[in-house]
């Protein structure tokens, strides 16, 4: 989904009813093309990381949610609004996990030159997976081989946007790509390993519905909590159908998120240690062991990029639920 706008004239607009009638700050639009980087708004850390693997020295990428943040229900603030007014692009995930940003992204109540979607140009008919009586699953990062498609829909935004470093973009394009189809490579072999070791498809339990990509590209079995969307609410249904599940199944562990809250998990944990007394103890991966979901991870962290979120989170695995 790609939209444009007029411009400069709307910038100036909203940019009026954004400090209101004391004065207009005309500075507030990007500039032209060219005059310096190619200035890129992306709405998540793991966008962001992509952007700047593609589009190096050329590019100036500003994250709207800072690591750590839970893209379900990240509501926009005014700051964002003067982000947005600042961009040459603005690049977001789709498929609705930036589900309270709706009015911004689409309904384009704040001004930007160009937008477009990462999930772009992946097939909804069979690359993109239905949940929930058909809503589509926007945790497209965790299978490596579709988000090299949304890394290319990246190069091409940024070829679009900044024709003048067209090349240079398609460097390191295909350099990163490169890097990401060995860690597809890494992850399948790895994840094969520890079905070899238990004879049996890996279970993995987490706070939501985040890694059925993940589960489908490298034959795990998942089960999350809360569905695709921290959004929507446990049940005590959903907690029992998990505790039954660990309980009657023998799970090692289970994994909490960096971007979502650890209480979910623990409830489920007191339940199976009533419910479940002879099991041997569940191991509940917390802290620094935590998966990277929807979000990178702070600096200093494994999960600060985009290769290290997803090495860090198929080692943990392999850490936790092997024999
Ligand atoms: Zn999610």
């Amino acid at each position: 989904m790609t939209l444009r706008l007029p411009w400069p004239s709307f910038t100036i607009l909203a940019c009026c009813l954004a400090v209101g009638l004391s004065g207009c700050r005309e500075s507030e639009g990007p500039g032209p093309v060219g005059a310096g980087p190619l200035r890129v708004v992306a709405t998540t850390s793991i966008i962001a990381d992509a952007v700047r693997n593609v589009g190096g020295e050329y590019v100036a990428v500003t994250t709207l949610m800072p690591a750590g943040t839970d893209p379900h229900n990240y509501l926009p603030t005014s700051a964002d609004t003067e982000t947005f007014a600042g961009a040459h692009l603005v690049l977001s995930n789709g498929l609705h996990l930036e589900g309270k940003m709706a009015s911004q992204l689409e309904g384009r109540t704040v001004p930007y030159q160009r937008a477009a979607t990462v999930a772009a140009k992946l097939d909804h008919a069979t690359q993109v997976l239905k949940v929930d009586g058909g809503a589509e699953d926007p945790h497209i990062w965790f299978d490596v081989k579709l988000w090299m498609t949304c890394v290319e829909t990246v190069r091409d935004e940024l070829t679009t946007s900044d024709p003048a470093h067209a090349v240079a973009y398609r460097v390191n394009a295909t350099r990163y790509l490169a890097e990401l189809a060995a860690l597809d490579a890494e992850v399948r072999a790895k994840a094969a390993k520890l079905t070899v070791a238990l004879g049996a498809k890996p279970v993995l339990i987490t706070s939501h519905d985040a890694f059925v990509y993940f589960s489908k590209a490298y034959g795990l079995e998942v089960h999350g909590l809360q569905g695709v969307s921290t959004a929507s609410a446990t049940s005590s249904r959903d907690t029992e159908a998990l505790v039954n599940l660990i309980g009657e199944r023998g799970i090692k562990a289970i994994f909490t998120e960096t971007s979502v809250p650890t209480r979910g998990l623990e409830k489920v944990l007191d339940d199976v240690k009533a419910k479940y007394p002879k099991l041997g103890a569940v191991k509940l991966v917390v802290g620094d062991d935590a998966l990277y979901s929807d979000s990178l991870g702070v600096a200093g962290t494994p999960g600060v990029t985009y290769v290290g979120m997803v090495r860090h989170n198929i080692d943990t695995i392999v850490k936790y639920l092997q024999p």
